[in-house]
């Protein structure tokens, strides 16, 4: 029990995570948000060991084009459920499913049942008033992407990304969906990658949507080959 409470600060330290929210000892909580400095330059994880001996560890490829957590989701099949109201991110969101999808990495479908939903799009209003999932949420940023895994069994449990109205409803469709994209790679698992890659997860400064380097990698941490 005391090797897995250090795994677990030792995940919280590298993904640089402020305080967790859920204490539950089976879970972990990482938040990213496009603009933030914390979440970013987490490649190398090695503390990849297993502690449970029951739990079934997923296997995280070792090196990807683009940095990756260290976590996933344990299906490819997922499903995601709408909770923003709001038209122009409802957009957003849907053509950042549909171009993640285009990389067969993973097909994700939208779901009207909250509660069966792996990934949940929301808009920063909505979290705001949810700060129970949502650690050091700020409200000026572009997105933001909460997290929930299992550190033992690197497995996914659920994922909450969220766009920020107020700063992107008149901003270009293309651009929205760009950001969307960006959240929808945190909740797949990928993590920052460095200002010289082309990479749709790029902070602070989306360019991009998703570059063949992003579609090897999430390819590589699904196992479509
Ligand atoms: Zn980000």
């Amino acid at each position: 029990m005391r090797r897995f409470l250090l795994l677990l600060s030792i995940l919280i330290t590298l993904l640089g995570v402020g305080t967790p929210v859920d204490a539950a000892p089976i879970s972990s909580i990482n938040q990213s948000s496009i603009f933030s400095e914390s979440d970013e330059q987490t490649t190398g994880n090695n503390s990849t060991q297993a502690v449970c001996a029951g739990a079934r560890k997923l296997s995280i490829p070792t090196s990807t084009p683009v940095p990756i957590e260290g976590y996933r989701w344990p299906t490819r099949r997922l499903k995601i459920y709408m909770e923003t109201q709001d038209k122009p991110l409802q957009a957003a969101f849907r053509g950042a499913v549909k171009a993640w999808n285009k990389t067969g990495a993973v097909h994700i479908s939208w779901c009207r049942d909250k509660g069966r939903a792996d990934i949940i799009t929301q808009d920063s209003s909505l979290s705001s008033t949810a700060p129970s999932t949502n650690v050091g949420y700020v409200s000026s940023q572009l997105g933001s992407t909460s997290t929930e895994y299992n550190p033992d069994t690197h497995a996914l449990i659920r994922a909450r990304s969220t766009l920020d109205a107020g700063s992107l409803d008149y901003a270009s469709l293309n651009f929205r969906t760009e950001v969307a994209e960006h959240e929808l790679g945190h909740a797949l698992g990928l993590a920052h990658a460095p200002e010289y890659m082309h990479s749709v997860m790029i902070p602070r400064n989306v360019k991009t949507g998703i570059t063949k380097e992003d579609r090897a990698t999430v390819r590589l941490l699904y196992g479509a080959h």
